[in-house]
C-alpha cells in the first residue's frame, strides 16, 4: 500500500485518484475547488462519468480515498504526488500552464520529504523540466524529489475501464528509479509499462491524440469525396477496417472530433512545431477538415430549408460524444453559434449535457426529451450518438415534428428505416439506400 497525493479532481484526477484506492492505496485528492470538494466530501460527483460514482463512494467508505483543499493535509506523507490539473488553450493555440504553475509552487512549499512528483496532464514537451526547476525554486533546500511524466490516455465516458484496464502505461524521467517505482504502481494491471526519458513521454501523449484526430479527419476527408463520387462511407470504413494493419477503430465519418483533448492537444503540438521552426503541415489540414464538417451540417439545412431565418432546428445531442457531460469543443455548441448567426432558433436535448451546455450557451431552449426538442422543428441534427437515441419511437418523432427532415451527423440510423417512415434523411455520404443495405448484408453473411 502506497500513500497518493493527487492534485487535481476532474475526469483525469478523479479517476485516477479512486483507481489507486481501488487497488489499495492511501489516495488524498487535492483541489482548489472548494465547492468541489465540498461536493465530492459527500460523496457527490461534479462530472458524470458512468460506473465513477459507485468506486469512489465505496472507496471513501473504507478510508482510501480522501478529499480535501489542503495542501498541507494533502501532501502529508505522499510517497508519490500526482498532478491532474488543467491544460487548457491559452487562446493562442498552445497549452496554458498556469495550473501546473500553480500546482508544482504548492507542491513546492508544501514538501517537506523525499517524494516523486507524476505529471499526468497532458504538457508540452520540455514541461517536466519546467516543474523540476519550479519546485527546485521554492522548496526547502534539504527536500529531494525527482519528476516523471506519466501521460494519461484515458476516455471519457469510458474512464473508470480505462484507468483499470489500461492499453499501456507511459513513464518518462531522467530518474530511471523513480520510473521504475512509480511503474509499480501499475504491476497489478497488467498490461505493457513503457519507461522513456520525460520530452519522449510528453511526446507520446500529443503524437497519439494527433494520430487519432488524423484518422478522424481523414475518413472525414474520404467522406466528402465519397459524396460527390456517390460511394457509401459506412461502408468504405467498414471494408477499411477489415484491414489489419488499419483497424475499424476511429473511422466514423460526421461532425468531426471536439472535447477538452484533441482540438487542444493538435493546436498546441502546431505550436510546438512552429516554434521549434518545423511547419506542421498535416496538422494543419486535419484541424481544418474537422472546422469544415460542423459546416456540413449547416450547407445540408440550408439545401432543403433554404434560409435558416427563423427556423426552428432541433439539435439531439450536446456533449462531444455520449456518455459524457463534457461539451467543451463539442460540435453541439459550433452549430449553435453557426444557427444563431443565421437566425435560427436552437432547441436541443442531451441526457447529460443539458447543465454544462447552459453555462456555454444563450437562447437555447432546452428539452427534457429528444421528443419536445424535436416538437415543431423545421430539422433535427443528431450531433452526439447516444444510445438513446438509437432507441427513439421515430414514427412518434414524425407525428411532432414541422417538417420530417432528419440530418444524421453521426450515420447512427440507416437510410432505408428512416426513409420508410417518411423521413428526408441525410446521413454522412451514405450511398442510395438499396446498395448500402447489400452491402451490408454480403459482409454479414460471409
Ligand atoms: P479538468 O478541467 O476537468 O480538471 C482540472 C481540475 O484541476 C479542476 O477541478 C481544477 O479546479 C483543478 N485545479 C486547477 N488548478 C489547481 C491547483 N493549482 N491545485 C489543485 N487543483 C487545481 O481537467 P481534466 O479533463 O481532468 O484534464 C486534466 C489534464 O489531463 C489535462 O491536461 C488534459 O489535457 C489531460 N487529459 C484529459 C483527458 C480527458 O478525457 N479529460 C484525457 C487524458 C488526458
Amino acid at each position: 500500500m502506497k500513500t497518493i497525493a493527487v492534485i487535481g479532481t476532474g475526469y483525469v484526477g478523479l479517476t485516477t485518484g479512486t483507481s489507486f484506492a481501488d487497488m489499495g492505496n492511501q489516495v488524498r485528492c487535492i483541489d482548489i475547488d472548494e465547492g468541489k470538494i465540498a461536493r465530492l466530501r459527500e460523496g457527490i460527483l461534479p462530472i458524470y462519468e458512468p460506473g465513477l460514482q459507485e468506486v469512489v463512494v465505496r472507496n471513501m467508505g473504507t478510508g482510501r480515498l480522501r478529499f480535501t483543499t489542503s495542501f498541507e493535509e494533502g501532501l502529508q506523507g505522499a510517497q508519490f504526488i500526482f498532478i491532474a490539473v488543467g491544460t487548457p488553450d491559452d487562446g493562442s493555440g498552445g497549452a496554458d500552464l498556469s495550473q501546473v504553475r500553480s500546482a508544482a509552487k504548492a507542491i513546492a512549499e508544501t514538501l517537506d520529504g523525499p517524494v516523486i512528483v507524476v505529471n499526468k496532464s497532458t504538457v508540452p514537451i520540455g514541461t517536466g523540466d519546467l516543474v523540476t526547476s519550479i519546485i527546485n525554486e521554492h522548496k526547502r533546500s534539504d527536500v529531494t524529489f525527482s519528476v516523471v511524466s506519466n501521460p494519461e490516455f484515458l476516455r471519457e465516458g469510458s474512464a473508470v475501464v480505462d484507468c483499470m484496464a489500461p492499453d499501456r502505461v507511459v513513464l518518462g524521467s531522467s530518474d530511471r528509479d523513480a520510473a521504475e517505482t512509480v511503474a509499480g504502481l501499475y504491476v497489478s494491471l497488467r498490461c505493457p509499462i513503457l519507461i522513456t526519458d520525460l520530452r519522449t513521454a510528453e511526446m507520446i501523449k500529443y503524437a497519439s491524440n494527433a494520430f487519432l484526430a488524423t484518422r478522424i479527419s481523414f475518413i472525414n476527408e474520404i467522406a466528402a469525396i465519397c459524396e460527390r463520387l456517390g460511394a457509401d462511407v459506412k461502408e468504405v470504413a467498414l471494408g477499411m477496417g477489415y484491414d489489419k494493419r488499419i483497424g475499424p477503430a476511429f473511422l466514423e465519418a460526421g461532425l468531426g472530433f471536439g472535447g477538452s483533448c484533441f482540438p487542444k492537444d493538435v493546436n498546441a503540438l502546431m505550436r510546438m512545431a512552429r516554434d521549434a521552426g518545423q511547419h506542421p503541415q498535416l496538422l494543419g489540414a486535419v484541424m481544418d477538415i474537422n472546422r469544415d464538417r460542423r459546416r456540413w451540417a449547416i450547407d445540408r439545412l440550408r439545401e432543403r430549408l433554404g434560409s435558416l431565418e427563423g427556423k426552428r432546428i432541433a439539435l439531439w445531442g450536446l456533449a462531444f460524444k455520449p456518455n459524457t457531460d463534457d461539451v467543451r469543443e463539442a460540435a453541439a455548441l459550433d452549430l449553435i453559434d453557426l444557427l444563431q448567426a443565421a437566425g435560427a432558433g436552437v432547441a436541443a436535448y442531451d441526457p447529460a449535457a443539458t447543465e454544462t451546455a447552459g453555462a456555454a450557451t444563450e437562447n437555447v431552449d432546452f428539452c427534457s426529451d429528444a421528443y419536445a426538442a424535436a416538437k415543431g422543428a423545421d430539422a433535427v441534427v443528431l450531433v452526439t450518438e447516444w444510445n438513446e437515441f438509437k432507441n427513439l419511437d421515430l414514427a412518434r418523432v414524425k407525428t411532432v415534428v414541422r417538417r420530417p427532415l432528419l440530418i444524421d451527423g453521426r450515420n447512427l440510423y440507416e437510410p432505408a428505416t428512416l426513409t420508410e417512415l417518411g423521413f428526408e434523411y441525410i446521413g454522412v455520404a451514405r450511398a442510395p439506400v438499396s446498395l448500402a443495405e447489400s452491402a451490408v448484408e454480403m459482409v454479414l453473411r460471409d
